[in-house]
C-alpha cells in the first residue's frame, strides 16, 4: 500500500495533463525533503543542491505572500466519519507554523481568488486516497494546485488502512488516516516530492506508522529549502 496516496497524484503542465505513475522506490535518506523536480514528480535528488534550482514551487516568495485555499468540504460530512474540513484546516495551520518563507496559506470562501482548491470526490477507485493537481503559469511555477480526497475512503483520524471485501461494485472500502493524507496533499501542494521510506517524514507514501503522520523536520527543512528561512 506504499504507493497507493502517489499513484494518483497527478501534475498538470498547462492544458497538458501526464498521469505519473509513481514507483514505491526507497532512494538514500536526505538532509531535507525530495523536492519536485520539472517534467517528473518522483526522480529522486534532480532538485537538492541548490536554491537556484528549477525545482517545482509557487512563484510566491517574500514572507507577506499568501495563498488563498478555498476549503470546498462541508463542516459535518454526513458520509465520513471525520470532519475533513477541519482537517484541511489544521493540516494549512501546520505549514504556516514552518518558519521559512512559503507563502502562508489561508483560508477562502471566494472561488474568485482561490489559488489552492480543497474538494472531496470520487475517485473512482477504492485504493486511491488523495491527488494533487498543478497549473503553471511560468516554467516548474504554481500559479493553482488542486488537492482532492477521495470519498470512496473511510476517513479515520487512527492511523489504520484496512481494506474490507464487500459483495457489490467496487467490491472492496478501505479507510485511511485523514491527517496524514490532507497534510500529505498540502506537501505536495507546496512543492514537496516522495520521501524514501527510511526517513520519517509525512511525505513518505502512505506509511501507517504514526511517527510518519506529522508535519516532521524533513518535511520542514525541505520547505525552507524550496522558499528560504526567516532571516
Ligand atoms: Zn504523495
Amino acid at each position: 500500500m506504499s504507493n497507493l496516496a502517489g499513484r494518483l497524484l497527478r501534475i498538470r503542465v498547462g492544458v497538458a495533463a501526464a498521469l505519473l505513475a509513481l514507483a514505491a522506490v526507497a532512494p538514500a535518506a536526505s538532509a531535507y525533503n525530495q523536492l519536485i523536480p520539472p517534467g517528473g514528480f518522483n526522480a529522486i535528488d534532480e532538485c537538492e543542491g541548490t536554491t537556484a534550482s528549477p525545482c517545482i514551487r509557487w512563484a510566491k516568495t517574500a514572507s507577506n505572500l499568501s495563498i488563498n485555499v478555498d476549503v470546498y468540504l462541508h463542516s459535518s460530512l454526513t458520509s465520513q466519519e471525520v470532519n475533513l474540513k477541519t482537517i484541511a484546516l489544521d493540516s494549512m495551520g501546520k505549514y504556516n507554523a514552518i518558519a521559512a518563507r512559503n507563502p502562508h496559506l489561508q483560508q477562502t470562501t471566494s472561488t474568485s481568488n482561490e489559488e489552492i482548491y480543497v474538494s472531496a470526490v470520487s475517485f473512482g477507485n477504492p485504493r486511491g486516497y488523495g491527488s494533487t493537481e498543478f497549473s503553471f503559469g511560468a516554467v516548474n511555477r504554481i500559479v493553482y494546485a488542486n488537492i482532492k480526497m477521495n470519498t470512496q475512503i473511510e476517513w479515520n483520524t487512527s492511523y489504520d488502512y484496512p481494506c474490507r471485501a464487500i459483495p457489490v461494485a467496487p467490491h472492496e472500502i478501505c479507510q485511511a488516516d485523514a491527517h496524514k493524507v490532507m497534510s500529505h496533499e498540502f506537501g505536495h501542494a507546496e512543492g514537496l516530492a516522495h520521501e524514501a521510506l527510511s526517513v520519517t517524514a509525512i511525505m513518505v507514501q502512505g506509511e501507517p506508522a504514526s511517527e510518519y503522520h506529522a508535519v516532521k523536520t524533513d518535511d520542514k527543512n525541505g520547505i525552507i529549502h524550496i522558499y528560504g528561512a526567516y532571516p
